[in-house]
């Protein structure tokens, strides 16, 4: 398909290849429809939303069996993860929280806690890199015959009873049946329409920063528990949220 400075028609347009974005692709196109996804970044992209819980991890499971998309079905154990896609994601054990006081090592009991979730038969925690999952999803929704443009703005939205018209920013035009807007939190469509509230009503002050680091020594390396108890493994072989005054 031509896309380039021309208008083409497809069946479905889905905006963004995020998880969502290219599961949704692949399984449409597995079911013979015409699908272009457009991708205004590149990947392989820093993407956050790590943290895998069973019933995520269920979820691909059922959907790479009901649409036989086995790249879906993958996603489904942390194993089948390491060997398909790269070694990358990791087990998650538990859920932590610790409160650290300036000046002082020790982690105290009353301040923090750690869940240990019940070890789950089939589907279990994991923590997945998302850089490598979304660029294993996209390439895999390709090979089922997803058309991909990646670096592609959506510049206009125009909708009626029968089509769908989407302008790009390298002045082509896309025509589809249906369009999905997956691009998260910075939806397309809503603010097409003029969704997005403003001032919006939820607004507060926190900030998010976020990153991936390497060469960070464990929490129980690092901190002695009460009366210098041992910390446990478990530590940091989960979510460990530090808390602290203000943050
Ligand atoms: C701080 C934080 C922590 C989180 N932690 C977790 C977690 O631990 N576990 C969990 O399950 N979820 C978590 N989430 C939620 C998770 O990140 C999202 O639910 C998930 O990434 C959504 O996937 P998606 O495919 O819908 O969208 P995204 O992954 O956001 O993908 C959207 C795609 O659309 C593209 N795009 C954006 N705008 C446009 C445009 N105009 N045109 C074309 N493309 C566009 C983007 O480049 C991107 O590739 C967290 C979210 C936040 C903010």
């Amino acid at each position: 398909m031509n896309t380039r400075r021309s208008g083409s028609a497809v069946d479905v347009v889905v905006l963004g290849s995020g998880l969502a974005g290219s599961i949704l692709a692949a399984i449409l196109a597995r079911h013979g429809h015409s699908v272009a996804m457009v991708e205004r970044g590149r990947h392989p992209r820093m993407a956050i939303g790590e943290s895998l819980v069973p019933a995520s991890a269920m979820l691909f499971w059922m959907l790479g069996q009901k649409h036989d998309l086995p790249e879906v079905r993958t996603l489904a154990h942390l194993d089948s993860v390491s060997r398909n896609i790269a070694p990358s994601s990791g087990v998650k054990r538990g859920f932590g929280f610790a409160y650290h006081r300036d000046g002082q090592r020790s982690l105290h009991p009353a301040e923090s806690s750690l869940f240990i979730g019940p070890k789950q038969p089939i589907f279990r925690e994991s923590q997945i890199f998302r850089q490598d999952i979304d660029h294993y999803l996209v390439k895999a929704a390709q090979r089922h015959g997803v058309h991909y443009r990646d670096t592609t703005a959506v510049t206009g939205v125009d909708i009626d009873r029968r089509r769908v018209l989407l302008a790009l920013d390298d002045g082509s035009s896309l025509t589809a049946r249906l369009v999905f807007d997956a691009t998260g939190r910075n939806s397309v469509l809503a603010e097409a329409f003029g969704l997005p509230e403003e001032p919006c009503r939820l607004r507060h002050h926190s900030r998010t920063i976020f990153s991936h680091f390497t060469g960070v020594r464990p929490l129980e390396e690092l901190e002695p528990g009460a009366e210098g108890a041992k910390v446990s493994a478990s530590w940091s072989k989960g979510t460990l949220h530090h808390v602290f005054d203000g943050g």
